[in-house]
This record gives C-alpha cells, sequence and structure tokens, in this order.
C-alpha cells in the first residue's frame, strides 16, 4: 500500500512540473496535485506564492488583503481521460481605489465561470470544427459548458476586434425558425477580407439600426459599396445613413426571386392542366426549368426542346427569365439599362402575373440594379451567398437550444474571425 501511494505522489510531482512548464501564472504556485477516491478526477491545489499580493477584480492592481473566500474548483483540460480541477480559495481585497471590498482577479479564470480560461479556448477551439453537442460528447462535458467556453471566447473577440477600413458589405437575411424567424446579418466582403460584422434579429429597420450603432459614424460613412436584396428595410436604412455609398441590389437575389415566379406559373398551370384533364407534359419539369440550361445533361436538354415547343404560359416565362440572364454580360450601365427596360417593357405585357410583377418591381429598383455595373461588376454578392451558406450550416451545427442568443454566438464564433484570448500554451 505504501508503494502505490508513494507512485501516485511521485505521478503528481510530475504533473506539477508539466503544469509549471505550460501553464505557469506569477503570484501563484501549484502545491499539490492528488487522484480524487473515485480516481476519475484530479485535484490540483493552488495557492498564492508567499508574499504576493492579490488583485482587484475592479480596478485590476495589487491591493490589500481582507480575508479569503471558501476553496472553489476551476474544471482545467482533461488529462488521459481524467478530469482535472484546480482547488483555489479566492481571497478577498480591500482597495482603497476603489473603496470597497472586492474578490481578486485569477489569471487563469474570468469571473464567475467554473471552467478555467485554457479549458474554454480549448472548447471553443473544438466546437468550430464539431457540433457543440459533439464537443461536449468527445470531452465528456455538457452542452452547457461548451456554450459558456464560446460565450467567453467570442464575447473577448467581440471587445478585442479592430474594424479597421471597411470598403464593401453585403447585407443578408436567413429564416433560422418557422414563422418568419429571421436573423439579419451584415459582412464585411472586401477582397482581402470577408468576415460576419453583425448579427441581428429580425428584419427590420429597428433591429437593422442596430449595426449602424455598433460599428459607429466613423466606420459607416467610409463604406464605399453595400450590397442588398430588395428587403425595404435594408433599402431605406441604407439610404438615410449611407448615402455616400454605391448601393447594388444582390444578383443572387433577383434571380432567386425570379425562379420563384417562373416556379409558381408552373405549379399553377400544371395544376389547371390536370382539372381541365390535358396531357400532363409539365410533370417532373420542376428542376429542367430551374436550373440554368447550360448546366443540363444531354437527356435534359433533349426534354427541355420537347417541352419548349408547347404554347404554355410556363414556356414563355421560362424564355423570360432566360433571356434576362443576358443582363450580367453587359459592362456599360447605359446598355444594361436599355436591356433592363426592354426587358421589363415586354414582360408586363406577357399577361403572366407573377412574372409582371418581378418586372414592376425590378423597375422600381432600376437605379440600384445598375448599380452593379457603375460599380465595375468588382462587387459580387457570390461572395455573402457563400457566406450565408456557410451561416445556415453553422445554424445547423450549433443548436441545442436554438436560442437567438445561441446562434448570434455560434455564428460570430465561425464566421467573424475574431481574435482569441492570449493563452500560456498551445493546448490543441
Ligand atoms: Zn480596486
Amino acid at each position: 500500500m505504501v508503494e502505490v501511494f508513494a507512485i501516485v505522489r511521485f505521478r503528481a510531482m510530475e504533473l506539477i512540473t508539466i503544469l509549471n512548464g505550460c501553464h505557469h501564472f506569477r503570484g501563484f504556485v501549484y502545491h499539490h496535485a492528488l487522484f480524487t477516491t473515485d480516481k476519475k478526477s484530479i485535484e490540483v491545489s493552488v495557492r498564492p506564492r508567499k508574499g504576493s499580493a492579490a488583485i482587484c477584480s475592479r480596478c485590476h492592481r495589487p491591493a490589500r488583503g481582507y480575508d479569503q473566500l471558501p476553496e472553489r474548483r476551476f474544471e482545467f483540460i482533461p488529462l488521459w481521460g481524467f478530469f482535472v480541477f484546480f482547488l483555489y480559495a479566492m481571497r478577498r481585497v480591500d482597495c482603497r481605489r476603489c473603496g470597497a471590498v472586492v474578490v481578486e482577479e485569477v489569471p487563469w479564470a474570468d469571473g464567475k465561470r467554473t471552467l478555467t480560461k485554457a479549458y474554454m479556448l480549448f472548447l471553443a477551439r473544438w466546437a468550430r470544427r464539431l457540433s457543440w453537442k459533439e464537443t461536449a460528447q468527445v470531452f465528456r462535458t455538457s452542452w452547457e459548458k461548451v456554450f459558456d467556453a464560446v460565450e467567453h471566447v467570442v464575447t473577448w473577440g467581440l471587445e478585442h476586434r479592430t474594424l479597421g477600413q471597411i470598403d464593401a458589405i453585403g447585407v443578408d437575411e436567413i429564416q433560422y425558425a418557422k414563422g418568419h424567424k429571421y436573423l439579419t446579418l451584415v459582412y464585411q466582403i472586401d477582397i482581402g477580407i470577408t468576415r460576419l460584422l453583425w448579427v441581428g434579429k429580425e428584419r427590420t429597420v429597428q433591429s437593422f439600426q442596430g449595426f449602424f450603432t455598433a460599428m459607429g459614424q466613423e466606420v459607416i460613412s467610409n463604406i464605399v459599396f453595400i450590397c442588398s436584396d430588395m428587403w425595404d428595410p435594408y433599402l431605406k436604412l441604407i439610404r438615410e445613413k449611407c448615402s455616400e455609398a454605391l448601393h447594388i441590389l444582390d444578383r443572387f437575389h433577383i434571380v432567386a426571386k425570379m425562379n420563384k415566379a417562373l416556379d409558381e406559373v408552373r405549379a399553377d398551370e400544371a395544376r389547371r392542366m390536370k382539372r381541365e384533364g390535358r396531357a400532363p407534359v409539365l410533370h417532373k419539369s420542376r428542376w429542367l426549368l430551374l436550373r440554368r440550361s447550360e448546366n443540363l445533361g444531354v437527356e435534359q436538354h433533349f426534354r427541355l426542346r420537347d417541352l419548349l415547343r408547347y404554347n404554355l404560359k410556363t414556356v414563355r416565362a421560362y424564355l423570360l427569365k432566360e433571356a434576362f440572364q443576358q443582363l450580367w454580360n453587359y459592362n456599360s450601365p447605359a446598355w444594361a439599362g436599355k436591356f433592363l427596360d426592354e426587358w421589363c417593357r415586354q414582360t408586363i405585357r406577357s399577361r403572366i402575373e407573377p412574372m409582371k410583377k418581378i418586372a414592376r418591381s425590378l423597375r422600381q429598383h432600376r437605379e440600384l440594379i445598375l448599380n452593379y455595373f457603375r460599380a465595375q461588376k468588382l462587387i459580387s454578392s457570390g461572395v455573402v451567398e457563400g457566406l450565408n451558406n456557410k451561416a445556415k450550416v453553422t445554424i445547423r451545427k450549433s443548436y441545442g437550444f436554438r436560442t437567438y442568443h445561441v446562434l448570434e454566438l455560434a455564428l460570430y464564433h465561425s464566421l467573424g474571425k475574431l481574435p482569441e484570448p492570449e493563452s500560456t500554451h498551445e493546448f490543441f
């Protein structure tokens, strides 16, 4: 028995050597390390170094000691399948500067959280690669602790990020739950850096206002390009706040709207033909019509050619949609404008209501569409689209509780390119 005990103590000594090598803090010493009786955890007791004063957590300066609180456990990165805890009794200081009795600040932990900073950074990094649930499973911890870790790292990152000069931004929305639950996302889409700048609840004027407040007047007034969809609250605020910037309507959204209108025409006509007992020529034509014709396979191409011989509203709507694609080939805003006007004129005469609606809306936003050409086609909403797809993946991976705050953290964490708190060692 004596021998076994000696071995345990010996290993504990080794552990302290390792800790001193990777997680050492001035003013504190690792005292001893022992297994708990169930042999599942290792507890490392930490003490203040003799003669070193505690730091006031309010003013971050040394202060006179007052008393000591009961011992607390701080969870550290697990080691070889053992949980590791630091045991430390926090001191309180009687801070003359603050004129109050305040708990000390310790370098390995943050306020009231039970995880050490090193463990939070460790978990948060994994939570970017795995889902939060998987991260919790792999490290035998809870979803809530992973949440805590990400919250700590993201909060730090937002407080310490530099916005710098932002030339181009893209605004987009994501539906994150049924029943009109939307998030507004604003991305920086400069050539050298693309990142998520801001997440807001809903897509109202009021919520979008939060973006301008968060960025500050200086950053906002220097923005040169803004890319957004045709959502009115976005248009209105951008007009108000960034009157100097060139506002470009998102090409992807225009195409998406057009596809939606075409699909409506097709579904409607297919139903009517079925009711009237006509041959089901529109059967299974949905993807044939929605895909760009150059992306169709040989057999699909023949099927499409057959379909286009019929005199159907759907076919006419399809041809209008396909013709519209030519717009993006223009380089001159003036010629693009002529084309757009002509397309709208034809479409409005088409007597296909969903397409007419699109044409009216395009007419109304003519200048913003032509800004794409005025910006020399440099601002591609494809970047926004790519980021938004990543955002959707993040939303799928992170929720356990699909609350707004969880999604906000997850999005900043994976797309914000935020700086990370410093660490004493790369624990990878
Ligand atoms: Zn103080």
